[in-house]
């Protein structure tokens, strides 16, 4: 945990927050704190700032801060997800990495190579996906949790829902390993950027037709195949490279 990450319903008017979870183990445990010690925190949604422990009782796993947030919460990632949905055991582990990441939005959807009955698995459940997202958020330092939006047709999602080309400054990209350019043959600095992981069997060709019909450029990771979830991890990190990101680790980053 590099960010103590507060649900503003848990913060009280003083800006006093009691905390007995897990948090409070990690803060007690890991980061042995006493009054006094101050810690990174966030607003979940909101701005980045600073708690201040006020007690801590090992014994009872409790821990009373003082937060104190200022300015703007950070900026959305650029990019969002479009993700042939996987084995829910796959996804469920995909969560907190893909927020880790970051990633604005996420749509899980179909395809062809994908089991129906994977939609009823609780992977998909809102309760369970928010709490493995705002692990990875307090994982990375950020503050500003993925937005997940299930579509179970891909055609009219791409057709009616992200319409025939990009906007401008955006850039659709759809993996696959036969495609014949590289992330930063397609992605310039800056741009937006909507990236298209197929399913454990890939895309079928009507598939990445629709895709490109639609603006997707094929792009690959060269002949090696990843499963989806970890090529998905592999090319957020291309997609952020080539972008170009302020080299903000000595503000966000570090352990604590
Ligand atoms: N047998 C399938 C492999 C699917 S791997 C095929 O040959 O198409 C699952 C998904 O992960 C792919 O659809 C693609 O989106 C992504 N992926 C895996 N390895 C990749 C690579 N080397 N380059 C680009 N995308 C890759």
């Amino acid at each position: 945990m590099n960010l103590l990450l507060l649900d503003p319903a848990e913060i009280g008017a003083d800006g006093v927050v009691a905390l007995s979870d897990a948090r409070a183990r990690h803060l007690i445990a890991v980061l042995g704190v006493a009054p006094g010690r101050r810690v990174r925190a966030g607003r979940l949604d909101g701005p980045l700032g600073e708690a201040e422990v006020l007690d801590a009782a090992a014994d009872a796993g409790r821990v009373r801060l003082r937060v104190r947030f200022a300015g703007e919460p950070p900026p959305r990632p650029a990019v969002d997800l479009i993700l042939a949905l996987p084995r829910p055991k796959v996804l469920k582990r995909l969560w907190a990495p893909l927020a880790a990441a970051g990633v604005a939005r996420v749509f899980i959807v179909n395809a062809a190579k994908v089991e129906r009955m994977y939609f009823d698995s609780d992977a998909l459940d809102p309760a369970l996906v928010r709490v493995r997202l705002i692990e990875g958020l307090a994982q990375a330092g950020d503050t500003r949790v993925p937005e997940v939006a299930v579509r179970r047709r891909l055609k009219p999602f791409v057709e009616d829902e992200l319409g025939p080309a990009p906007a401008d400054g955006e850039r659709r990209i759809a993996a696959h390993p036969r495609a014949g350019s590289r992330v930063a043959d397609r992605v310039r600095a800056g741009e937006r950027v909507v990236l298209a992981v197929g399913p454990e069997g890939g895309w079928t060709d009507y598939e990445l037709d629709l895709l490109a019909r639609h603006g997707f450029a094929p792009v690959s990771m060269g002949a090696r195949v990843l499963r989806s979830d970890h090529a998905a991890l592999a090319l957020l990190a291309l997609v952020r490279d080539a972008q170009g990101f302020a080299m903000d680790s000595g503000r966000r980053g570090g352990p604590e």
